[in-house]
């Protein structure tokens, strides 16, 4: 048993005159604790589709998850979710007040909540930006505070769906870079999801590469083995992407054919 496990799963959706139309169909996918899994495939695989179940917030058309041995059948505290461009911050609220939030349902005192909303606001590097309110916060520094702020109730697993994905360019590096060293700091486990296989090779443990939907599945799962030197002047970062991109573009060139399985 992992800490996560997605048997059979498949996700219909009622289409207009086509009867029902299945984005997932039979996928599997076990997640140990600890892991940064990066979900990758071209868009429109069904990568969000299979993370709003693991959220919980939509229901299986068939098939199980589970997190720690428990079946998913609703949202839950165990776990925190951020959306691309995710912007759903409290405006009245300063960035920290806004991290101190989710504890308020923790029954903790109010200097307890300070402290611990600190420690992430500091972890994310924002403690001087610490009392401006959201609009007074760039993009980056706005996603950094969704992202303590979801890390603060401590859940057991962070799922990210292309959190980074509204970024310019050199924020996104930046962020990719401070993602990483918190999931190094806190040992949080995380489902990314990406549909670009350098954020994936820059932040994975494992790589899960799906089929173009209809039906969309895992094809291949790989394992990032390449320590800390994550770019091109590393022959293994390039080998692996080349591995990779050669599958994601069968699979983008198979949904463009029209016959995805
Ligand atoms: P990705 O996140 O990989 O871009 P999605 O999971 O958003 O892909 O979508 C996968 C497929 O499921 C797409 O064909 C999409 O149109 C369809 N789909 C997703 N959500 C719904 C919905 N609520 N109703 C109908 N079709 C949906
Ligand atoms: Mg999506």
């Amino acid at each position: 048993m992992g800490l996560i496990d997605i048997t059979q799963l498949s996700k219909a959706f009622r289409s207009r005159g086509a009867g029902l139309l299945y984005a997932i169909e039979n996928f599997d996918l076990s997640i140990e604790p600890g892991e940064f899994f990066c979900l990758l495939g071209p868009s429109g695989c069904g990568k969000s589709t299979v993370l709003t179940m693991l959220a919980g917030f939509e229901k299986p058309t068939a098939g199980t998850l589970s997190l720690g041995g428990k079946p998913i059948s609703a949202p839950g505290r165990d776990r925190a979710v951020v959306f691309q461009g995710d912007d759903s911050l409290y405006p009245w609220l300063t960035a920290v007040e806004n991290v101190e939030f989710g504890l308020k349902l923790q029954g903790l005192s109010r200097r307890e909540r300070r402290e611990q909303a600190m420690t992430f606001v500091e972890m994310v590097g924002l403690a001087r930006a610490k009392d401006r309110y959201p609009s007074e916060l760039s993009g980056g520094m706005k996603q950094r505070i969704q992202i303590a702020r979801a890390l603060v109730t401590r859940p057991q697993i962070l799922l990210m769906d292309e959190p980074l994905g509204a970024l310019d360019a050199q924020t996104r590096e930046v962020m990719q870079f401070e993602l990483r060293r918190i999931w190094k700091e806190t040992g949080t486990s995380v489902v990314f999801i990406t549909h670009d296989i350098d954020e994936s090779l820059i932040l994975g443990t494992r790589i899960g590469v799906m089929t173009a939907g209809p039906r969309a599945k895992l094809r291949e799962i790989f394992d990032v083995t390449l320590g800390e030197d994550r770019s091109r002047t590393n022959p293994g970062y390039t080998s692996l992407y080349e591995k990779i991109h050669s599958i994601v573009r069968e699979e983008v060139e198979r949904s463009r054919r029209g016959d995805g399985k």
